[in-house]
């Protein structure tokens, strides 16, 4: 059994049922059909509310909160602040900002669908930059596992615009799509910034306007798989929609037509192959066997009512037990620690190096109209200081450029803070 209907387990879910397992998963968002309509009330929630953040168009679950970035106050004496009523409670140094989504689909419900690989040299930062972890596998082994992962989402992207900075793809690949074309913003941008370059620690850096690789439909490639060709997966409960992009830039929250790539689409492909979803199911504690250490069953609080609160005097839910042959946390990587902890688990390692890329805004006016709001969200990056050997004393780093706002790219070092991962500056720019 697994817990949690986003996109980790939805995959781990529709390959075991493929190899012909019995599968039950443990969703705590409200039980929804996979109809169109029912996808099509979450637009009505973002119509309703006043604020536009990731997670309003996805209604506040009494039982199931979950992070909404307007959780996140002000900074006092270099310390971040909480709103009151937050989900979370943190006092580290480094305070997660994000968000996620407690609903069935999981966080790919509002994600962009940026689908970058990961560099062969983020696998070894130990070694040649002295700092983090290596990791105990490499590029080259992930690679078969990106082709699938590629497969599944349904990536759009050209091979040979993604192979930078030591990345490498086998022999006649393609990606399933075409590249999203890229917008009239990125074409300004790669013109203005060309010869430019970056000097940084006596190290120079070219601007690289690069396409962005993202889960969302574009023209299928009739080369992918030795020239079978790609299918596009459209909307669940009405596929003819969301068959391409249609570049409304709506991504975040919610892409209206599906055409964004969400796990919604593997959830029905597993479904159809037997695969149990229980909503309204919120998983409680792991139950283990103290000298084995294995686990036994999983407890979970079902509720009746949406906004039935999971409070003594109003309980309205009915506590239950579930036993399996194997169980898998696909809950998220805080819930997943935060259950873990919950239930009594002794690790200390648990929570421990949750990584995530912080993210800096940044502004700027453009000499001209450039045309904002004018396809995905993103369709271009600068990810030329992704890698350097910078990165012995600073993150490295990428500029993501958004079509979301109507700008002026400010090169800048990510903070001292996040020295191991990635730090990404969405860079907006606007005309007059
Ligand atoms: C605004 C935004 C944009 C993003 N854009 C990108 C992007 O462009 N590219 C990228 O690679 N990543 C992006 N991400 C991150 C990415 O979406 C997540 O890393 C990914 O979806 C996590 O998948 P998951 O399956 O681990 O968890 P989730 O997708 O969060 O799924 C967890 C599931 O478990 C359920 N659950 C939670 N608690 C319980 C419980 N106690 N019992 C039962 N069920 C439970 C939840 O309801 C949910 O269905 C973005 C994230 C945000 C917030
Ligand atoms: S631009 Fe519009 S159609 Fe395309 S993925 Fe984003 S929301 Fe969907």
């Amino acid at each position: 059994m697994i817990v949690g209907a986003g996109i980790s387990g939805a995959i781990v879910a529709d390959q075991l049922a493929e190899k012909g397992h019995d599968v039950l998963i443990l969703e705590t968002g409200v039980k929804k059909d996979f109809s169109f309509e029912s996808y099509r009330d979450y637009l009505h929630t973002f119509y309703k509310n006043t604020v536009k953040i990731p997670n309003s168009t996805y209604p506040q679950n009494p039982n199931a909160p979950q992070p909404l970035v307007t959780d996140v106050g002000n900074i006092e004496d270099g310390i971040q602040q909480f709103n009151e009523g937050s989900y979370f409670k943190q006092y580290g140094p480094a305070p997660f900002q994000s968000t996620y989504t407690r609903a069935k689909g999981g966080t790919t419900l509002h994600w962009l669908g940026t689908c970058l690989r990961m560099l062969p040299t983020d696998f070894k930062e130990q070694d040649l930059f002295g700092i983090g972890k290596n990791w105990p596998i490499n590029y080259y082994d992930l690679m078969p596992y990106y082709r699938k992962a590629e497969l599944e989402i349904g990536v759009s992207a050209d091979v040979e615009e993604q192979a930078y900075l030591g990345v490498s793809f086998e022999e006649d690949y393609v990606f399933p799509m075409t590249k999203i074309p890229q917008s009239h913003l990125d074409k300004k941008l790669t013109e203005w910034t060309k010869n430019a370059v970056f000097e940084y620690k006596n190290e120079t850096y070219e601007y690289n306007v690069v396409s962005t690789p993202q889960g969302r439909n574009s023209n299928p490639n009739p080369k992918y798989n030795n020239g079978e060709g790609y299918q596009p997966v459209g909307a669940v409960g009405n596929p003819d929609l969301g068959q391409r992009c249609e570049g409304n830039s709506a991504c975040v929250p919610i892409c209206p037509v599906q055409a964004k790539y969400n796990a919604l689409k593997t959830l029905q492909k597993a479904v159809n192959k037997g695969v149990v979803i229980n909503a309204q199911c919120v998983a409680s504690e792991i139950q283990y066997d103290d000298k084995t250490g294995e686990v036994t069953g999983i407890k979970y609080k079902e509720y009746e009512d949406f906004d039935a609160l999971q409070s003594d005097e109003n309980c309205t839910y009915v506590e239950k037990t579930v036993k399996a042959k194997r169980y898998v946390l696909a809950a998220h990587a805080v819930e997943n620690a935060k259950l873990m902890l919950a239930s009594g688990f002794k690790n200390k390692n648990i929570g421990q190096n949750l990584m995530d890329h912080p993210v800096l805004l940044t502004w700027g006016l453009a000499p001209e109209k450039i045309g904002a709001f004018r396809g995905p969200g993103s369709t271009s990056g600068i990810p030329s200081l992704r890698d350097g050997i910078f990165r012995k004393d600073r993150s490295a780093f990428r500029v993501e450029i958004g079509n979301f706002k109507i700008v002026i790219v400010i090169p800048t070092v990510a903070p001292n803070y996040a020295i191991t991962q990635y730090v990404i500056f969405p860079c907006y720019f606007f005309s007059i």
